[in-house]
């Protein structure tokens, strides 16, 4: 319910391990929807300086003492308790004027993505404090000298200063890297929502499961906060281009090169394509999705759709398919199960809104809505940021400037009809970098040309048809596992993307050395690191086993029978294996030749301990290659070697990744890849 009646709340930083009203009175934050007083905030007094020195020195080296899983566990822990209290930030976000339906990617959207980065960690990174990338590189002859990069965490803190439209998202996309990465964060929030964001950061810290450190909240003006900050901490900025440039230009952050990243305005674009007309599942798609673009969060949102691209022939149909959609859709307070879109955030940015509209207006007509009028279910409009839907179109879009460049943040787009895709491209790239654009389309021609014809220019594009119409996820949603963020005025920046936005946070190093060092640093075996080869290593349990434990197999011939016999009970009789004719007059070979997959059978016989033991499954092999023919009556042994070993958190194995070597009787390369095993903890297993 909307808390009309409540006294408002004095919002509080927390720092240096404390909670802290902010000096003096504060300043008011309305209810979006009433008007009403709902929040203070303040961040008088609070000393930013100090507050990144804690950051730095108590939470970046308590996280640091944890592994990227362990940190990803709790993380893992956080969100689920978040997912139980949802309802109470339903309620609070009631205020920023959003339905709870257009709350639902800011509450679930948020902690699911904190959980999608908890979960990829743990699947797709070891259970390390180092993260190698990239093969290593051999460097010398004799092998005593490589190379390999690795990363580790930046030694600062995160410092996370976030937009209005999103206060559980914002934070949540952009803590849950970092904190896996090992850094501790400092959250900014847009102080129209921070009440929102200070709510779920209470949650969050009373559950006391991350360390000490690790997370500090600033509600109220950022200060002289940057000017604190070192080339050891990272800036990550959501909000308007005009405070970004700022923030990039900071001294401070320019003299010691911070890492910022920056996520700005942006004109994304959709763009029908010209096989699309009336009548096709994609016309239906196209006016559904920006339709629902518009409307959602009342357009608030960076993904939205602005600019409206459709073939000149189409035009009219386009206009009067989305003003029936849009004559529809029920204004009104947030809390009314009548109301389909809600209010904007502010009195104020209702004001810039419109005057942004009369902007656009220098250069093209409004065909649906009226800025100044609206009706609503619920609520008034002298109190709560309410607008209408408003549909522009520009008449020469070619030639206009005003609206590729004028950001109406809002219920807004301007539809721009095209004629042929050149031009289609052309107008899209006119929004000099977007965060996404989609194009939709039946036509694989049309699609591989929009595509690659405005990728440059954007973060994301999305290819909406009948095929997905059900599954999409959407042209708005930015997704955890894909990349958010985009080139020129979208800000250049990168976020999420799976595993990527987690590298974000941590240094790349090219380190260099002996293997034997070398392996020691990255916690992986390299070739030429000391083995040890007192007994079958697959005999050992984790709480045994350690780098290096290597077997070399006895050697095994390989005959005629063996091909042919393998041939006749897979099935594959390829002429290479079966034909010696054939096999000649194939470049690669002198004449028949084993199947590459009999040889790592072969291998996987020869290094095998068929025991019950403590190696409990084989789960694949990665980087699988055949490098040198076999032939009949060459004889192969195998080298195995424990590469590295990945422990589970709570789970009683772990993976172990072996390294594995198959020669032939001149020690030729035959094969190589790693063997991937799944070894128990301690050996009999004890739960
Ligand atoms: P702002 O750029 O004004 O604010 C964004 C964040 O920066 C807020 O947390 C703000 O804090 C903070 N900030 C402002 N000045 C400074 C400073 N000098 N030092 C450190 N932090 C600072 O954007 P708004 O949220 O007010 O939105 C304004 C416009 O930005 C929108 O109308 C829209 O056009 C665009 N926008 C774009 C978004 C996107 O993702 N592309 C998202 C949201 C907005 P505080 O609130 O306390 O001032």
């Amino acid at each position: 319910m909307l808390n009309t009646g409540r006294t408002a709340r004095r919002l509080e930083s927390y720092v240096q391990g404390g909670w802290h009203a902010g000096r003096g009175e504060g300043r008011p934050i309305a209810n979006a929807a009433t008007g009403a007083t709902h929040a203070f905030i303040s961040s008088e007094g609070i000393d930013f300086g100090a507050a990144l020195d804690w950051g730095r020195k108590v939470g970046g080296a308590a996280l640091r003492r944890h592994t990227i899983h362990e940190r990803a566990l709790m993380l893992k822990a956080i969100g689920q308790k978040l997912m139980e209290m949802k309802d109470e930030f339903h309620a609070e976000s009631l205020a920023t004027g959003a339905t709870p339906r257009d709350a639902w990617p800011d509450i679930e959207g948020g902690i699911g993505t904190m959980l999608t980065f908890a979960s990829k960690a743990r699947r797709e990174l070891p259970n390390a404090r180092v993260l190698t990338e990239g093969a290593v590189e051999p460097l010398s002859r004799d092998g005593s000298f490589a190379g390999q990069h690795i990363l580790t965490p930046l030694r600062g803190v995160a410092v996370h200063i976030n937009a209005f439209n999103f206060p559980v998202w914002g934070m949540l996309e952009k803590i849950a890297p970092a904190l896996i990465a090992g850094m501790p964060c400092l959250v900014k929030p847009a102080s129209q929502t921070a009440y929102l964001t200070e709510l779920v950061m209470r949650r969050m810290l009373e559950m006391e499961i991350l360390p000490e450190g690790a997370l500090q909240l600033i509600c109220g003006g950022a200060g002289d906060l940057l000017d604190h900050v070192t080339g050891q901490d990272a800036v990550t900025f959501t909000g308007s281009a005009h405070t970004g440039r700022k923030l990039r230009t900071h001294p401070a952050i320019v003299a010691n090169s911070t890492r910022f990243t920056m996520e700005a305005d942006s004109l994304n674009a959709a763009i029908l394509g010209p096989d699309a007309g009336p009548g096709t599942p994609e016309f239906d798609l196209f006016i559904r999705e920006v339709q629902q673009e518009m409307i959602s969060k009342a357009g608030q949102k960076c993904t939205a759709i602005r600019r409206v691209l459709v073939p000149a022939q189409h035009e009219q149909a386009v206009i009067e398919a989305l003003s029936g959609r849009l004559s529809k859709i029920v204004i009104g307070l947030p809390d009314d199960a009548a109301a389909r879109m809600g209010a904007l955030v502010s009195l104020e940015d209702r004001d810039s809104l419109r005057g942004k509209i009369a902007e656009i207006l220098g250069e093209g007509e409004i065909v649906f809505g009226d800025p100044d009028r609206v009706t609503l279910v619920s609520g008034d409009a002298a109190n709560g940021a309410f607008i209408s839907p408003v549909l522009l179109r520009s008449s020469d879009p070619m030639r206009a400037t005003i609206p590729h460049e004028v950001e109406a943040f809002g219920p807004v787009a301007t539809i721009m009809a095209y004629d042929g895709m050149d031009q289609a491209i052309e107008l899209a790239k006119k929004g000099k970098g977007s965060l996404v654009s989609s194009v939709f389309t039946n036509d694989p021609d049309i699609a591989v040309e929009a595509v690659i014809g405005v990728a440059s220019f954007h973060g994301r594009v999305m290819i909406g048809n009948r095929d997905s119409a059900k599954s999409s996820t959407g042209h708005g949603a930015p997704l955890a596992p894909l990349v958010h963020g985009g080139p020129g005025r979208a800000g250049g920046g990168e976020e999420m993307g799976g595993m990527r936005g987690v590298k974000h946070f941590m240094q790349r190093t090219a380190v260099q050395g002996s293997p034997r060092l070398l392996s020691v640093v990255t916690g992986q075996w390299i070739d030429g690191a000391p083995t040890r080869a007192d007994r079958h290593p697959f005999r050992k349990s984790l709480a045994e086993l350690r780098l290096g434990d290597q077997i070399l197999t006895e050697a095994r011939t390989v005959t005629k029978e063996d091909v042919e016999h393998f041939a006749e009970f897979t099935g594959d009789t390829f002429y290479a294996h079966m034909d010696s004719d054939a096999a000649k007059a194939n470049p690669f070979f002198e004449d028949r030749v084993a199947h590459g997959y009999l040889i790592a059978s072969f291998a996987a016989g020869l290094f095998v301990e068929p025991n019950p033991g403590p190696v409990l499954a084989n789960y694949g092999v990665d980087n699988l290659r055949f490098l040198t023919p076999v032939y009949f009556g060459d004889s192969l042994r195998v080298r195995l070697t424990c590469k590295q070993i990945n422990p589970r958190e709570n789970a009683v194995y772990g993976e172990v990744r072996w390294d594995s070597r198959v020669t032939n009787q001149r020690g030729e390369l035959v094969a190589e890849y790693d063997v991937l095993t799944m070894v128990a903890k301690t050996w009999p297993v004890t739960a």
